[in-house]
């Protein structure tokens, strides 16, 4: 696996994490909807055509989610996205950066 994508999935389970905690009342471990939405993320990443040159999935020019699961990784982006920056300063700003790059498949 790419880098890359091993940090995007770390980024994507830190805001599955803290979404699941505040809206969904788990304490440690993930309920089982977000383990799925996690799981499927997972897989996704894994067959990312882009891999080291991947931006951030928000700008992703190929919508490889299906509709279901876009809805509910976008709430979890909205409500995570914005506490990322002072619970895990570091995987945001690479985040951050990650979203600056221009996609070009490999
Ligand atoms: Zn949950």
């Amino acid at each position: 696996m790419h880098p890359r994508i091993g940090r995007e999935e770390k980024t994507l389970l830190a805001m599955i994490r803290l979404y699941c905690l505040h809206k969904h009342f788990t304490t440690d471990k993930l309920c089982p909807d977000c383990v799925e939405l996690m799981t499927y993320a997972s897989a996704r990443l894994a067959q990312c055509p882009f891999q080291g040159e991947k931006t951030t999935c928000v700008k992703c020019p190929v919508h490889c989610y299906k509709p279901v699961m876009r809805d509910k990784v976008r709430d979890v982006m909205r409500f995570s996205g914005p506490c990322m920056i002072y619970r895990h300063p570091v995987l945001a700003l690479f985040h951050f950066a990650d979203g600056l790059r221009q996609p070009r498949k490999e």
